[in-house]
């Protein structure tokens, strides 16, 4: 097997251990593809020497994750569409010869949450400001999205994010301030927590939102991974409201990572049922 240029993996700072390369590797050898992904842990000063490094074994991309995913764009030779627009980048990819930034956490979720209903001409609620909510917020916009209220508590955040939807998208956006109980308003159709409220092994955390306020048309998403099931989203189960989990997230950004990668569309259900193994 020549790894040489079939290589492609995370760039992670230490961690509790990286799911993605049991769901990706899963991938490559149901599919028979001689690809490997590694996790390799990179502290922020040596990010630099990192992607020399990916660069001189020709690795065909990697993943980045925080707090690597702004810092990585002054090592890149350009950046797609989305990523350029957001200002991060979680996905490198090798083409031509030059690593081009692209961000497929907007992705990733846009296509889970599609699955369920079209953001198109719908208005959003979108709980947070930080990495994950800019990715979705601007995805979301590109997709014709009517309203998008950002809620976060950190005020300079929220409205730094509903000014780059308003100056370079199509879409409206409005910031709200969280400082109390949310209550979601009646004209909105689709609510996503983008925050890392209910994340393991914070599992008893609830967020600061009026739960008598879901009303059963909404649809009701999370980011979270580990537990897929968040308090959100049973509250909005038990309300009668349709759910997205963020295990469909993640799924969907490596298949397009793969995608991007090798060429080849994976199956998602291989790299579900191996993330919930592992999880
Ligand atoms: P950031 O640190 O960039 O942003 C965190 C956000 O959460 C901020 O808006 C912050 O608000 C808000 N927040 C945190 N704690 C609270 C709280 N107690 N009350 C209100 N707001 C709070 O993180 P990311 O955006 O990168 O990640 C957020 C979550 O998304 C993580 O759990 C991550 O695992 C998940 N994620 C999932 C992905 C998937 O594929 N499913 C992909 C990427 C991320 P403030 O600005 O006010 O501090």
């Amino acid at each position: 097997m020549n790894f040489l240029s079939k290589i492609t993996g995370s760039f992670s700072t230490p961690s509790a251990g990286n799911p993605t390369v049991a769901m990706v590797e899963a991938a490559y050898k149901h599919h028979g593809l001689d690809f490997r992904y590694l996790n390799c842990e990179v502290l922020p000063k040596d990010l630099a020497a990192a992607v020399m490094g990916a660069r001189a074994m020709n690795w065909v991309g990697f993943n980045c994750s925080l707090p690597h995913k702004v810092e990585v764009i002054q090592y890149l030779d350009g950046l797609g569409e989305s990523a350029a627009m957001m200002g991060a980048v979680n996905c490198v990819v090798l083409r031509d010869g030059k690593y081009i930034g692209e961000n497929t956490d907007g992705k990733g979720f846009l296509q889970s949450l599609k699955a369920v209903v079209s953001p198109s001409g719908k208005n959003v609620a979108l709980l947070g400001a930080g990495g994950a909510a800019r990715a979705i917020a601007v995805e979301l916009a590109l997709e014709n999205t009517s309203k998008i209220t950002i809620i976060n508590r950190d005020q300079k955040r929220g409205e730094s994010l509903v000014d780059l939807l308003n100056s370079k998208t199509k879409c409206k956006a409005e910031f709200k301030l969280w400082d109390g109980k949310y209550e979601v308003p009646s004209d909105i159709d689709i609510l996503v927590n983008a925050t890392s409220i209910g994340m393991a092994p914070d599992l008893t955390a609830q967020i600061n939102i009026n739960v008598d306020s879901i009303r059963p048309a909404l649809v009701v998403a999370d980011v979270i991974v580990n537990p897929p099931m968040t308090n959100l989203l049973k509250d909005a189960q038990s309300k009668g409201c349709k759910i997205v989990d963020g295990l469909g997230m993640v799924i969907n950004q490596a298949v397009l990572g793969i995608k991007y990668w090798t060429g080849e569309v994976v199956d998602p259900e291989v790299m579900r049922k191996k993330l919930l193994e592992v999880l």
